[in-house]
């Protein structure tokens, strides 16, 4: 058996994005429907032991990267042992956390210890009142300790990341660059995604890249030097903002189709492997890893799965209910 995953295009799979909880502590508006509520038993989600021997057979077939995120990965009871369980894998050298930081003031400290190395922060507006209506009640406040935790921690990098949005806070560009620079941070610029009812009826909202990189541009006046982008890079394309330590991205997965250099599949927190954002297909790795089922065998499924990984997704701003997930199932 390969211990690397190649799908049929040829690309290497080396990268885990796992949900570790579908529930979040904000509401945002285009991620999830207002009235959705995550109906899940306990013995739905993958345990301790399920998430520890799903990564370690993933590390063992070539994966080393692991994001944890969710829903909302901090209110997952357990999360630092989470992180610890998995940074302990041997093969996974890389283990970024998504989050919304809100409870990372609290974590910051403890997760870096725990192998959390790097740390993605949603943040779509630094208004208090804006923000308390994007994400129905967050609190901007408790975000921006949560990012000062982050930094005091030594985690590196450090992005910040808003889902631009026209007539919502495409407004904002400016000021959330020089927040990010004034932090020494990193900052990406995400376009809407047409996941889930939410998701489709903010693309209403939606700003193409040229339109964000035309705001980004007149703000920085000449200051942007583009960065040669990573393989690892996914679908953004970033710049250095000169003199400072911050660089600046936009991670456009709508206008551009980035399926090529895909070198990821994402696990729920039922255990389903999703193969690609924009489809459907899924295999449940809690049933295997419940079952009877050998680690060669469930690696074997693996395999199966990776090797009908769609050649890219099928999203564009305008489409039908593609994937009737939502996103904070599917971890984003
Ligand atoms: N709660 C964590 C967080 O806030 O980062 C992790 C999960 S969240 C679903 C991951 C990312 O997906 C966030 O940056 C969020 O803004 C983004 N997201 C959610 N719905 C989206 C959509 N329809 N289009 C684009 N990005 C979306």
């Amino acid at each position: 058996m390969s211990n690397k995953l190649i799908d049929k295009f040829g690309r290497e799979i080396n990268y885990l994005r796992l949900s570790i909880t579908e529930h979040c502590n904000y509401r945002c508006f285009y991620c999830r429907d207002d009235e959705h509520a995550p109906n899940c038993k306990r013995e739905d989600i993958l345990s301790y032991e399920d998430i520890q021997r799903i990564v370690r057979l993933f590390a063992e077939l070539g994966v080393s990267k692991v994001r944890l995120t969710g829903g909302e990965p901090l209110i997952r009871r357990g999360i630092v042992k989470i992180a610890s369980l998995i940074s302990s894998v041997p093969g996974i050298t890389d283990m970024p956390l998504s989050t919304n930081a809100h409870l990372l003031g609290k974590f910051a400290g403890k997760l870096q210890k725990n192998g959390v190395n790097r740390v993605n922060i949603s943040i779509d507006s630094l208004i208090p009142e804006k923000f308390e209506k994007i994400t129905r009640g967050g609190d901007v406040h408790e975000v921006i300790k949560g990012i000062d935790a982050a930094i005091a921690s030594g985690m590196s990098p450090i992005k910040i990341n808003a889902v631009a949005m026209h007539g919502i806070n495409d407004d904002e560009i400016e000021s959330m660059i020089d927040f990010a620079i004034e932090k020494g941070i990193d900052i990406r610029f995400i376009e809407t995604m047409p996941i889930g009812n939410a998701g489709i009826e903010a693309a209403d909202q939606h700003m193409s890249e040229q339109a964000i990189l035309a705001k980004i541009s007149q703000h920085l006046e000449g200051r942007l030097i583009p960065l040669i982008s990573k393989k690892t890079d996914g679908p953004a394309s970033n710049y250095k903002i000169k003199d400072t330590n911050t660089t600046v991205g936009i991670i456009s997965a709508v206008s551009n189709h980035f399926c090529q250099t895909c070198n990821r599949v994402r696990l729920t927190a039922k255990g389903d492997l999703i193969l690609c954002l924009g489809q459907e297909d899924a295999i449940s790795l809690k049933d295997a890893v419940r079952s009877n089922l050998s680690d060669e065998e469930i690696k074997q499924m693996i395999i199966d799965a990776i090797n009908k990984k769609p050649e890219k997704h099928e999203f564009n701003t305008v489409v039908d209910n593609i994937s009737n997930r939502q996103m904070a199932e599917i971890g984003g």
